[in-house]
C-alpha cells in the first residue's frame, strides 16, 4: 500500500509515518528529513536547499523528486508513506510516474485537517532528540525524565532551525498557495480521505488504522 499524507506543518504527519513506519513495516519518506539530512552533510542539493528551508519556502520540484525517485528504489516493494511531499502539482505528477515506473500506484491521500491558529504553538514548542530522533514538546510532551530521552536516554535534544513563528506562517502560506490547490487532482480519482488532525495522536492514528483497514 502506498499513501500520501497531506497537511500543513505541524499537521502530524511525522508523528503518522514514524508510527506507521514501526507498525506496519510500511517506509516512511520525508522529504523534509532527506533535505535536512543533506544540509548536515553539507552535500550539493544540502547547499542549494538550505537557505530556501530556512526562508519557509519550497526546495525545486526537480530537486525533491530525485529524491524520491532515489529512495523507492531503496524501499524494495514495501509499501510507502509520502510525508511532506507532493507539495506541488508537478510533485504530484512526478510522483504518479515515479510509482507507475515500478508497477505501483496510490492507494490513499489522507488530508489532516487542523486549525491554523493551534498549528504555531504546536511548531514553536516542538524539539527532539539529537541521537534517535524522538519528538517533544515543551508543553505537550516532554520527556519523563528532565532532559533525558525516554527511548534512548540521549540528554542531547535539536530545535530545527525553521520552527520560528515567522518562518512557519511562510511554510502555512506555501502550503496554502501550493499545496492545496492538487486536493482536487486527487479527489477527481477518489483517492482522498480526511480525518480530524487537532484530535490526540492515539485517536488520528485509530482514524488512519481505520482507512488503510477498511
Ligand atoms: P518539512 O520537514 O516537511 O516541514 O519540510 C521542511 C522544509 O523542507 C520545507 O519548509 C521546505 O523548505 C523543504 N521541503 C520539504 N519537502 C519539500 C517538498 N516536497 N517540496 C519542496 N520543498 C520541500
Amino acid at each position: 500500500m502506498n499513501i500520501v499524507l497531506l497537511g500543513p506543518p505541524g499537521a502530524g504527519k511525522g508523528t503518522q509515518a514514524a508510527r506507521l513506519q514501526a507498525q506496519r513495516g510500511m517506509i516512511q519518506m520525508s522529504t523534509g528529513d532527506m533535505l535536512r539530512e543533506a544540509v548536515a552533510q553539507g552535500s550539493p542539493v544540502g547547499l542549494e536547499a538550505k537557505a530556501v528551508m530556512a526562508a519557509g519556502e519550497l526546495v525545486s520540484d526537480a530537486i525533491v523528486s530525485a529524491l524520491i525517485g532515489e529512495r523507492l528504489d531503496a524501499a524494495g516493494s514495501n509499501g510507502a508513506i509520502f510525508d511532506g511531499f507532493p507539495r506541488t502539482r508537478e510533485q504530484a505528477e512526478a510522483l504518479d510516474l515515479l510509482l507507475a515506473e515500478r508497477g505501483r500506484s496510490l492507494d490513499y491521500v489522507i488530508e489532516l485537517e487542523v486549525e491554523e491558529d493551534a498549528l504555531v504553538e504546536r511548531i514553536a514548542g516542538r524539539f527532539s532528540c539529537a541521537r534517535c530522533g524522538a519528538s517533544y514538546h515543551d508543553r505537550f510532551n516532554l520527556p519523563r525524565q528532565q532532559d533525558l530521552c525516554d527511548l534512548c536516554g540521549s540528554s542531547e535534544f535539536v530545535r530545527r532551525p525553521d520552527d520560528n513563528e515567522q518562518t512557519v506562517r511562510r511554510r502555512m502560506a506555501e502550503y496554502r498557495a501550493k499545496t492545496e490547490p492538487i486536493l482536487p487532482y486527487y479527489e477527481e480519482r477518489g483517492l482522498v480521505r480526511r480525518v480530524d488532525g487537532m484530535a490526540s495522536v492515539e485517536q488520528v492514528a485509530a482514524q488512519i488504522d481505520a482507512i488503510l483497514d477498511s
